[in-house]
């Protein structure tokens, strides 16, 4: 058994997995649970990006900005969570389950015909050490995304950080602008004003968080404002100029305002690693957006329509659903389908999260987009200010400044059947109790079970209640 990346493989396996970011390592390790010989390929670190430069460091430096700790503190631990970005943590969990590993960047090669061994072919490229030939029946796509960089001018001319050097990054910036009011720029907003870095943040919609409900971006730009970011929204970068001998820029807006900082955070989205891949010469389909496409058993997918046999594609590079727990779904219809009990994944309830104070949770569909699609749909608001567990919250929780609780969920429910479409919440600790409405709008549940459902007093939770209360009253006329 391989342990350290570097030992010959085999010619052949069940299966080879290429990239073992969230989702191809568990599709991986699904499928050798199976019982299925597996070699997991990776290019890059074993583990993908989570846990090394974005969800997990994203949250670590979150959660030290918040209790209040230094930079240098906040470092310190970012770096213990990310294990210093060392990567033979995960490639041990990977060979624990009986996976070989190879360290290379693999590619597809299409089949000369007639050497006899079954399905796919792959070339993997190792580095100084030559390339190998290997051939798998079944071959899963896991090669993630990279930050995409927008075609700003001058932008190659100044200092900037993406999401992955601004989280493995020693040193503190002084000042940043952070280009996207996307996920991740709100998260980094946070984290890096907590921790004393000047934030100025760039969005060119009239909102942050532009794809969730109106309500949400602009609840969190007051909380980031209160903060001390300078939120700019509607704001489009035209120009950036280096200034300082190249050690700092200055960012020209439309409408003649400038931006100064040290250095930019471009964070204006990610795109599908696709390039290099090969999948051209087996005869798949790209999206438009550049992403493999793919069927709902996560099959890749011929211009015709029809599924290749046996080529499967999970998480970013799919972009069906960019999140780790989306991959992690993912691989499981992978491994599902490769056992002959394949099902179609179910997209309708996976959760966004975002992790800033207070956080953000939403799911299924917002009441905009369900207008957009013809449901009509009735929505119930409540403010989570008005339950007790943020009074404690108020009396209890430091740091002081952080006491005033901002906060709201709005239900979104089908006006004829009740049945629950959607949710956005914002409050404390969203994150996490928003989960039930992720389950509701899975189960396709009646308004009335949630406003009959006994939740513990006094949780945060408690402010489902009453928008669901509103909503069965509504719709089925029940006080
Ligand atoms: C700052 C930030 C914070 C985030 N926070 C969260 C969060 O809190 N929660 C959440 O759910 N999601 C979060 N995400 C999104 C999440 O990180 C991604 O959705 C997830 O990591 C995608 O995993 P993946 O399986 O697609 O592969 P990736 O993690 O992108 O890994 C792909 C791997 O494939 C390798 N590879 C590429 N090409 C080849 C090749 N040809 N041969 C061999 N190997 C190859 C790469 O080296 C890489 O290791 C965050 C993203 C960012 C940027």
């Amino acid at each position: 058994m391989a342990e350290t990346g570097s030992e010959e493989p085999e010619a052949s396996y069940d299966a080879v997995v290429i990239g073992t970011g969230s989702g191809g390592k568990l599709a991986a390790i699904e499928l050798a649970r199976l019982g299925h010989s597996v070699l997991a390929v990776e290019a890059g670190r074993f583990g993908g990006e989570c846990p090394y430069v974005a969800c997990v460091p994203a949250k670590s430096m979150l959660l030290s900005a918040r209790a209040g700790l230094t930079w240098a503190e906040a470092v310190t631990r970012r770096d213990e969570a990310t294990a210093g970005r060392d990567d033979s943590g995960s490639l041990k969990s990977l060979t624990d389950e009986g996976v070989a590993v190879l360290r290379g960047r693999a590619r597809l090669v299409a089949d000369p015909g007639g050497d006899g061994r079954p399905g796919h072919r792959l070339v993997v490229d190792r580095g100084g050490h030559g390339t190998v030939e290997l051939a798998a029946p079944v071959v899963v796509l896991g090669s993630g995304s990279s930050p995409s960089r927008p075609p700003l001018e001058g932008l190659d001319g100044v200092p900037t950080w993406t999401s992955d050097e601004a989280l493995s990054a020693d040193e503190q910036p002084a000042r940043v602008v952070i280009l996207g009011g996307g996920a991740v720029g709100c998260e980094l907003a946070q984290a890096f004003v907590l921790l004393g870095t000047g934030v100025v943040m760039v969005e060119v919609a009239e909102r942050l968080l532009p794809a969730e409900t109106v309500w949400v971006g602009r609840l969190l730009a007051e909380q980031l404002r209160a903060d001390g970011v300078d939120v700019r929204v509607g704001a489009s970068a035209q120009r950036v100029e280096a200034t300082d001998s190249g050690r700092a820029l200055r960012l020209h807006l439309e409408g003649g305002e400038e931006v100064e900082a040290d250095r930019m955070l471009v964070c204006g989205g990610r795109s599908p690693n696709t390039s290099g891949l090969g999948l051209d010469l087996v005869g798949g389909r790209l999206e438009k957006s550049g992403a493999v496409s793919v069927d709902g058993r996560c099959r890749v997918l011929r211009p015709d329509g029809e599924p290749i046999a046996g080529l499967y594609a999970v998480g970013d590079v799919t972009e069906v659903s960019s999140y780790t727990h989306s991959a992690n779904y993912q691989a499981r219809i992978i491994a599902a389908d490769v056992a002959g009990r394949g099902y179609d994944a179910d997209y309708s309830a996976i959760p966004r999260a975002v992790y800033v104070h207070p956080a953000v949770f939403c799911v299924g569909l917002t009441e905009e987009q369900a207008v957009e699609r013809g449901i009509d749909v009735r929505t119930a608001s409540f403010a989570v200010a008005d339950v007790e567990r943020a009074t404690l919250w108020g009396h209890a929780v430091p740091p002081p400044g952080r006491r005033e609780v901002r906060g709201r969920v709005e239900l979104v429910a089908d006006a004829t059947s009740g049945v629950v479409l959607g949710a956005s919440c914002v409050g404390p600790e969203a994150d996490s109790w928003g989960a039930e409405l992720a389950l509701a709008v899975r189960a396709r549940l009646d308004v009335h079970l949630l406003s009959e459902h006994v939740r513990a007093f006094p949780t945060w939770s408690e402010a489902i209640y009453p928008p669901a209360c509103t909503l069965d009253e509504e719709i089925a006329g029940r006080p």
